[in-house]
């Protein structure tokens, strides 16, 4: 290159790509001064297309968001991976130039605003200048620090220009099944810091001219022990972005620059209020609480983690949502335990995405949906918390662990909201814990160090509604188009063969609504030996209860068979396990010979299985809603005759039944009202006021006389904020200087 060539490149380099000669730095920090001025997107007053041409609005915004849609349902086909493919594990969004989404494709909705945060630090710390922001460059990024709830979720970036502005960001994101971490999966457990979690891209810029750099190419390529996955992944999620770019240029020429650029800053203010209209016609305003809780139980890997990690904690969420008179949306996290280390440490950046994906199929389903909604909501969360850690060095890679937990509260808030203005229909107790996630990896059945991460989790029960049962083993909160995916596309990336795959009873929380119920899954390992199994899931605590008097879903175990005769039994042609079922009649525990590891230890280090171990996988039931009492002694005989309750639960209803020599149930009318009616007046009987109950309970809250990792979670709830120990020394009647617990 001849020096003139450099200093002509720098000139170009040096021109600002933002809009009217700003740089996007310059654009980004004008965007929130006008918003904090004036409490509206770039300052829009009137929804000027919209109101003067209201066919045009709607069609510009179905080619952007059609496009997109299509975007993800054609890029998906070059993934090779069944979580991208078969479960859909991809989202495609378009952002304005300083990073706001304008739409977003179906899938993941999670991201909408955490890749927003990876663009605007793009844009603040001035890439513009360095390393530079061009057409047909390539961004990535799994940072969870800069904008994303796991490195597991890989996000590309291409920058859209038109006549040398930047118009618009394309970004895309996928889940990767395997990250480059000392453990093999794409979710590792047990991590004590960041430099445990993988391979993680810090918003780097990896092509030009829509070609990925030959040396960053070779570094993705031995970065993972999946390499043909993420190869492939990032291609489809380039190509998405590519075909939504010729989108965006195509609706430019169409309708003109000038129509493009007030048409992305209208969008998002009309979400906005749309956004804020919502939470008027829908919500009750006032305070509403609602925590949650997770186990990490790590005391039992002394040895095998530092002393200082190997403890047992339990993690605190005590979720306030404020609603204001004029529609404000405040989510309050105060009281949130510290962070720890383990691998369920969130960011800011994680935690939008974990609301966001709950307000997309709650809220504002049939909304337009775009970083409008965010503007209309705020967010409060103690630093050093596991919210937002103050030790950067954290792990991040299981963020969802604690993030599904989480939001529970949000859904019951809202749902309690939509009750008291008579919306029934859209009421939800919350969703479940969606484990158990089944992880592994090894030298393979192709001969190849392997991992593998089982999104059959996708599929949980879904918790009751106000008139309906909750639905059975269909979806999961942070994926809305759960799919279980086909068995035998697990079992050609995985050295399992499966066994079975059954409605598991006794999931789904009891009440008058009852919660759908989880399956379960029974792997044998095939074809290798030495793999390393994770289970991932609560185990012995229940993260939110059912609603209106509803009873959770159930909480999980970790049941494995190790040295099994299995491999005599598939060459004999004899009898083998098919499910579990019932913990306390297991069909494995009759049908194979070997040694049983059961126990409530749901998240754990890597645990060896060799070939024809068995392993079993128990996906969570929802939530139940109303008294059990109230239901219809029909359906409590319908989940009978249908497996999805055992029959030594049944009687909890006040249910009387029979069961005829076929095994058929029904109920005895008469005798049910009776025993209805006596175990009304045991309750009577057993009840107390709720100042009596408070009253007994004060003397060990004060003294704390609590489990040691429950002390200790107030302890940290308490030194991390002091509204939040105010109203908890005020709550309990306490005195004005009381702490729980020792100082740590
Ligand atoms: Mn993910």
């Amino acid at each position: 290159m001849t020096k003139t060539n450099v200093a002509s490149n720098r000139q170009i380099q040096a021109a600002p790509i933002g809009w009217d000669d700003r740089t996007l730095a310059e654009m980004l920090a004008e965007s929130e001064r006008i918003f904090t001025d004036t409490g509206r997107y770039w300052g829009v007053e009137r929804l000027s297309i919209k109101e003067d041409d209201p066919i045009l609005y709607e069609k510009i915004w179905s080619r952007l968001r059609g496009g997109l849609v299509a975007a993800r349902e054609t890029a998906l086909n070059i993934s090779a991976s069944p979580i991208v493919r078969e479960i859909g594990e991809l989202c495609f969004s378009l952002y304005t130039p300083e990073g706001d989404s304008i739409t977003l494709s179906t899938g993941i909705m999670a991201h909408v605003h955490t890749m927003s945060m990876a663009i605007k630090h793009m844009v603040r710390t001035e890439y513009e200048e360095n390393p530079g922001i061009a057409h047909g460059d390539i961004f990535i990024n799994n940072d969870p620090q800069l904008g994303d709830v796991h490195n597991a979720d890989v996000q590309e970036f291409l920058p859209i220009f038109w006549e040398g502005e930047l118009v618009a960001w394309a970004a895309g994101v996928t889940h990767e099944i395997d990250i480059g971490a000392p453990q093999p999966c794409g979710m590792p457990i047990g991590t004590v810091t960041r430099y445990e979690d993988g391979f993680i891209l810090s918003c780097e810029k990896v092509g030009r001219d829509d070609q990925l750099d030959k040396d960053y190419e070779r570094r993705s390529e031995s970065a993972t022990r999946m390499p043909f996955h993420w190869v492939l992944d990032e291609k489809c999620r380039i190509s998405g972005c590519q075909m939504i770019r010729a989108t965006v240029l195509r609706l430019i020429e169409d309708q003109g620059i000038d129509m493009f650029k007030s048409f992305i800053r209208e969008v998002i203010e009309d979400t906005r209020q749309a956004f804020v209209r919502h939470i008027k016609d829908m919500m009750v305003p006032g305070v509403y609480r609602a925590p949650s809780f997770m186990d990490v139980p790590h005391a039992g890997d002394k040895g095998a983690m530092p002393d200082y990690a190997a403890v047992d904690t339990l993690m605190h969420c005590p979720l306030k949502l404020t609603i204001g008179e004029q529609g404000s949306f405040n989510i309050d996290l105060e009281g949130a335990s510290k962070w720890g280390y383990h691998s369920f440490n969130c960011t800011p950046a994680g935690l939008q995405g974990g609301l966001w994906v709950a307000l997309c199929q709650t809220l504002i389903p049939n909304d337009k949906v775009n970083d409008g909604a965010y503007l209309a909501t705020t967010f409060t969360t103690p630093h050093g918390s596991w919210a937002d850690p103050d030790n950067l060095s954290v792990s991040n890679t299981f963020a969802w662990a604690f993030l599904i937990p989480c939001f529970t509260g949000l859904v019951h808030s809202i749902s309690r909201g939509f009750t008291g203005r008579g919306y029934l229909e859209e009421v939800l107790a919350a969703y479940p814990y969606t484990g158990n996630l089944a992880q592994g990896g090894g030298v393979n059945h192709h001969g190849q160090e392997s991992s593998w991460t089982n999104f059959e989790v996708s599929s949980c029960g879904i918790s009751a509604r106000w008139a309906w049962d909750g639905e059975t083993g269909c979806a999961a909160v942070w994926n809305p188009e759960g799919d279980m995916g086909d068995v035998e596309a697990w079992e050609i990336i995985q050295p399992v063969l499966y066994l079975g795959r059954n409605i598991r009873p006794n999931t789904g929380g009891l009440g008058k609504r009852r919660g759908g119920s989880g399956f379960e899954t029974l792997l044998a390992i095939y074809g290798a030996t030495n793999q390393v199994m994770f289970n991932a899931g609560n185990g012995h605590v229940f993260s939110t209860s059912g609603l209106f008097g509803g009873y959770p879903g159930a909480s999980g175990y970790r049941h494995s068979i190790k040295n099994t005769d299995l491999a005599d039994r598939f060459k004999n042609k004899e009898i083998y396990p098919t499910h579990d079922q019932d913990s306390g009649n297991s069909q494995i525990v009759e049908t194979v010979n070997g040694t049983s590891e059961r126990d409530r230890r749901c998240w754990h280090l890597p645990n060896p299985h060799q070939e024809y171990d068995v392993y079993l996988s128990i996906l969570s039931g929802g939530h139940g809603l109303g008294d059990l009492l109230e239901r219809d002694p029909a359906h409590v005989i319908a989940d009978l005759n249908e497996g999805y309750v055992l029959p030594a639960f049944a009687g909890a209803h006040g249910v009387v039944t029979a069961e005829d020599e076929e095994g058929n149930w029904s109920c005895d009318g008469h005798s049910t009202e009776q025993r209805r009616a006596e175990l009304r007046e045991q309750r009577l009987a057993l009840s107390m006021s709720v100042d009596e109950w408070m009253e007994g309970q004060r003397s060990r809250v004060e003294a704390m006389d609590f489990a040691e990792p429950v002390v200790r979670m107030y302890r940290e709830s308490a030194d991390l904020s002091t509204p939040w120990i105010s109203e908890f020394r005020e709550f309990w009647d306490l005195p004005a200087q009381w702490m729980p617990g020792d100082s740590p």
